[in-house]
């Protein structure tokens, strides 16, 4: 029988990004089944999405996990210098979805243990969500419905820092933008020429005067998928954009998405070209809920022990020394009700080496994960853990390298006792899961949960 420390370490070395987890999501699924779960593969239209199950009846507690890496993200184990491994793709690693997948089956693990032994009704689900740096895998599983007889879904990520999560994060819309004109030569013919170049410049002209009259908390931002061609002398016919465009809240990011739409058409029509709109994702901003942070600060501050050998801090001393600290120091996190200390821990100690409370926020911090489309759905709340050395952050070499170390392993063996201590509490204080989904109901207010997706759109990796 396989430990969790091997599905992990093994999850590392198959360092597959969304969509093509195969053999992340056999290793997890086979696990699970070993462990007497129901396991169902392939669902939302996704082969790398799974569900497994165990118990039966109220409260049904689910477990999110991830497990893609990133490209550009190849690191020999443990090196402290930046070195790829020459065998491999360029993929690693350097989010830590490794250990958030392994963790929550850790989690849901011990949960299940709890179900089994105390003959009580409950429902342990853990839902393989993939593809989170570029797909929008949770968000299928929320359209789709695999959250709709979920009472409460919990997750964490990686990190550097102990602390529960709060706060927002903003709904984002990413889209193609393709224009077609007409080729000709660029100093015999010009008058023949209709540019799809010149179009993609002049919607970006529009959007740059857009964001002086959009929220300051939205972003617009845009990259050329293609340019149209090398040769300065060819009026370029065929040109394209991607664009993300983020707001606070699901109805702002549609609003600001058509007026994005009208840019585009206006600079086909000066251009005199043809442009496609072509969707590729969509992601709903996150919804709080300070009832279920409660719930896991409690269970972070029973189960938190800091713990360490004398080879542990120095290995993730050996780590911090690659980092310049001043840079740590400008990039702390919000809503931590002590920087002061914090700061103080940053410089003194390897590692996080306390529990960093938080105030309750519901301010939206630039960005978005898919983790938001759940929170629309289900009372959802998330931790981090420390599973780094203080220094680089997430997405870097370092984050890879100390990967399958002792460290990475007890801030992910911590993730799961106290994802597990909150399913346990929840389960034994039903009026917490009723509080948690009148929270979510009041927040939401009028608006109902709409997939940003539309639903004719299925999973599929981003291309243009
Ligand atoms: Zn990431
Ligand atoms: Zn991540």
């Amino acid at each position: 029988m396989k430990t969790i420390k091997q599905l992990a370490d093994e999850i590392w070395e198959y360092a597959e990004t969304g969509f093509e987890e195969y053999k992340s999501c056999k290793a997890m699924c086979e696990f699970l089944r070993q462990e007497g779960f129901e396991v169902e593969e392939g669902i939302a239209d996704m082969e790398t999405a799974y569900r497994a199950t165990y118990g039966s009846g109220a409260p049904v507690i689910c477990f999110l996990t991830e497990y893609d890496a990133l490209f550009g993200m190849n690191q020999v184990a443990d090196k402290t210098e930046y070195q790829p491994i020459t065998t491999n793709e360029d993929t690693g690693h350097g989010c830590g979805h490794h250990l958030l997948g392994t963790g929550a089956i850790a989690g849901a693990m011990k949960f299940k243990e709890y179900l089994e032994k105390n003959k009580v009704s409950g429902t342990c689900v853990v839902l393989g969500c993939p593809a989170e740096e570029s797909g929008s895998g949770k968000a299928y599983l929320a359209r789709d419905g695999y959250l709709d007889n979920v009472d409460i879904a919990l997750t964490w990520h990686p990190s550097n820092y102990n602390q529960v999560v709060t706060g927002s994060s903003q709904s984002c819309i990413a889209m193609f933008f393709k224009f077609h004109g007409v080729s000709s030569h660029a100093a015999g013919s010009p008058h023949l020429g209709r540019s799809a170049l010149d179009a993609c410049e002049l919607m970006n002209v529009g959007v740059n005067y857009l964001r002086e009259h959009m929220e300051s908390s939205d972003r617009v931002h845009y990259a050329y998928t293609n340019v149209g061609g090398k040769a300065p002398n060819v009026v370029q016919s065929e040109a394209e954009l991607k664009y993300f465009v983020r707001s606070t809240t699901n109805p702002k990011c549609l609003v600001l998405k058509d007026r994005v739409i009208n840019i585009a058409k206006g600079a086909a029509l000066m251009t005199e070209t043809d442009v496609d709109v072509i969707f590729d994702e969509g992601l709903s901003n996150t919804v709080p809920n300070f009832i279920l942070e409660d719930v896991l600060a409690n269970s972070f501050k029973k189960v938190y022990t800091y713990d360490y050998s004398k080879e542990e801090l120095e290995y993730a001393q050996s780590f911090k020394n690659t980092y310049n600290i001043i840079n740590t120091l400008s990039d702390l996190p919000e809503f931590v009700c002590d920087v002061e200390v914090l700061k103080e821990d940053i410089k003194n100690n390897p590692i996080h080496s306390y529990f960093a409370e938080t105030k309750h926020s519901d301010v939206c911090s630039m960005g978005s994960t898919d983790v938001g489309d759940i929170s629309w759905v289900v009372p959802t709340a998330q931790i981090n853990t420390a599973c780094y050395s203080h220094g680089a952050g997430s997405h870097s070499w370092q984050w890879v390298a100390q990967g399958k170390s002792n460290i990475a392993y007890k801030g992910m063996m911590l993730a799961g006792d106290i994802l597990c201590d909150a399913a346990i509490t929840l389960l034994e204080n039903p009026k917490l899961i009723e509080d948690a989904k009148n929270e979510l109901k009041k927040r939401l207010g009028n608006d109902t949960y709409t997939c940003l997706i539309p639903k004719n759109v299925k999973p599929h990796i981003s291309k243009s």
